[in-house]
């Protein structure tokens, strides 16, 4: 199995109709670096730059972060790399960070996290921004933020970034030859704006980790709740084609950067509602080019709309053996 994972490095690939899906991977730490090309993603579709925050006694100051984007930068070459700004607070809160009189969060993953905290910490957020900028003069910064719950807070997070890019131009700073903003589709309230947001954005990435713990309001890291939804409850699937529909007529690419992507039935459930970016754990990048060798998306997109316009009690347990008679 590993050695037709390593056949497939280089290998783009294409569904049987032709249709090309992109294997992306998650990161978020310099060691994962030589995963890109050891896993043969086709770039680095998240990287969870709070993961710097987390590992250090001290709050990172800019050098330092600007050296860690220009590593990553470096290392993927000609493969796109989305960097997320910090998603930090809440359960991934930072003792360096508190400041007297801030209340911890009963709920931490509904909390003070993420843009809510980096927009309420403009210095932090101005860092992280002049950071990012700078490690990509002359190239292209793919920045995405997390958490967006309205269309405001995109646009909030994006003036940061103008601000800075303004400040470098006057000082004739080399700057990025091209800024794609990018938001997290994570908070169920978002997806209700997509007319609203969809013309300012380049591209919009479906965090399902939080999207789902949302839409069924069960906390991801609870293994009491670990059954209580299942990736392919016809809500999760419906939620995403709804999202997909929204997106229609907009020039945005669409990327599900969540754990469901790197699973097999789901990533295959997800191609069959139109997804064709995906970015996912690297150990699962092999398996999924592997599988994507194998599909016919229109076969799969029929069964989908099949499934979800009539709900089966149990998805599962129809993909399974659909997939097994067509011996993917
Ligand atoms: C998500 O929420 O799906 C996601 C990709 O982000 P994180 O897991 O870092 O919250
Ligand atoms: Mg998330």
């Amino acid at each position: 199995k590993q050695a037709s994972y390593a056949a497939l490095r280089g290998v783009e690939p294409f569904s049987r109709d032709g249709e090309r899906i992109f294997v992306m991977m998650n990161a978020g730490l310099r060691d994962d670096i030589p995963m890109l090309n050891l896993s043969g993603a086709d770039g680095i579709g998240l990287f969870r730059t709070e993961f710097q925050f987390l590992v250090s006694a001290a709050l990172p100051q800019r050098e330092r972060q600007t050296r860690l984007y220009r590593e990553v930068l470096d290392a993927a070459g000609d493969k796109p790399v989305v960097f997320r700004t910090l998603d930090i607070g809440g359960d991934k809160s930072l003792p360096y960070l508190r400041k007297d009189g801030d209340s911890a969060d009963e709920n931490p993953a509904m909390g003070w996290r993420a843009l809510r905290l980096a927009l309420s910490r403009e210095g932090l957020m101005k860092a992280q921004a002049r950071s990012l900028l700078e490690a990509t003069a002359g190239r292209t910064l793919n920045v995405m933020f997390p958490m967006v719950s309205e269309p405001w807070e995109f646009d909030a997070a994006r003036n940061v970034f103008e601000q800075q890019l303004a400040m470098m131009k006057q000082r004739r700073r080399p700057l990025p030859e091209c800024i794609r903003y990018g938001a997290m589709l994570e908070v169920p309230a978002l997806a209700e704006m997509l007319d609203v947001l969809a013309p300012r954005l380049s591209f919009l990435s479906i965090g399902t980790n939080d999207l789902t713990q949302f839409l069924f309001a069960a906390d991801r890291s609870n293994p009491r709740l670990a059954e209580r939804y299942d990736w392919l409850s016809p809500a999760i699937l419906r939620f995403v084609r709804r999202v997909i529909g929204s997106l229609a007529g907009h020039r945005i690419d669409l990327t599900v950067c969540g754990e469901m992507g790197g699973r097999r039935l789901e990533a295959l459930a997800l191609i069959g509602l139109g997804v064709r970016r995906l970015s996912i754990t690297p150990a699962a990048v092999g398996p999924l080019k592997e599988l994507v060798r194998k599909i016919d998306t229109r076969e799969i997109a029929a069964a989908m709309e099949r499934w979800l316009s009539e709900p089966v009690s149990d998805l599962r347990t129809q993909m399974i053996r659909w997939a097994e008679e067509r011996d993917i």
